[in-house]
């Protein structure tokens, strides 16, 4: 799939705005689910009161954004975004994310976040990679919702095993103290970008560390999120 300056990145249909990357007829035809609980972001039956799951063991942020789950075209894009590192994609992408959140403002209430961090890759494989995505997104997003954007909020001080081999306990026991927070957050809303939420583990455990250090609350937003 190339990039066609201002054109739809799905369809290839020139834009009216050429920075929007997706006209609405393909933004109206992404897959999304039906109902989701708005908390942990799962298969629900209400998408305005959290689920049974969320009733029994809260996850420690307060609400989950997301656009689908993952699948095409949103799969597509995102091995696009993460292996060429294409700019007008990942204004495409945070844009999404950002009508997610808007549309799920209308539904309950969401604090505006006052600072927007991004998940941070361990610094090998930044380095690897040559960018961390979830970092790209947040930049964007920040700068799309008028909070401040704080880049080196988190730094993540072990690289820890590979998570998908591991079992849902096991995630969380690899990821204890893999995350270190660099900034005062007392009192502060914020939002935790990542491109993919799976399990919730890392996402929980960067919650779990803001809400120790006094956050008023914790919203993440992915551009997918599965079971
Ligand atoms: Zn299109
Ligand atoms: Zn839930």
């Amino acid at each position: 799939m190339l990039p066609m300056p201002g054109c739809c990145w799905l369809c290839l249909m020139p834009l009216a705005l050429h920075q929007h990357g997706i006209c609405s007829f393909c933004y109206r035809q992404l897959p999304r689910h039906p109902a989701a609980c708005p908390r942990c972001g799962l298969p629900a039956v209400c998408r305005t009161e959290q689920c049974g799951r969320c009733l029994r063991r809260p996850p420690p942020w307060q609400a989950l954004c997301f656009v689908s789950g993952y699948q095409p075209p949103l799969s597509l894009l995102l091995t696009q975004f993460k292996f060429h590192r294409t700019t007008a994609l990942s204004v495409m992408l945070a844009r999404l994310i950002l009508l997610s959140w808007w549309h799920e403002r209308r539904l309950r209430p969401l604090a505006r976040p006052a600072i927007i961090m991004a998940v941070p890759l361990h610094q090998r494989r930044a380095w690897r990679r040559g960018f961390n995505q979830a970092d790209l997104l947040a930049h964007l997003l920040a700068h799309g919702c008028g909070s401040d954007y704080q880049p080196q909020a988190l730094r993540r001080v072990r690289a820890g095993n590979v998570q998908h081999q591991l079992s849902a306990s096991a995630r969380r026991k690899n990821l204890r103290g893999a995350f270190r927070l660099e900034i005062d957050v007392r009192g502060r809303h914020i939002a935790v970008v990542d491109d993919v939420v799976t399990t919730g583990s890392t996402v929980g455990e960067i919650s779990r560390l803001l809400m120790a250090a006094g956050a008023a609350s914790v919203q993440v937003w992915c551009l997918c999120r599965t079971l």
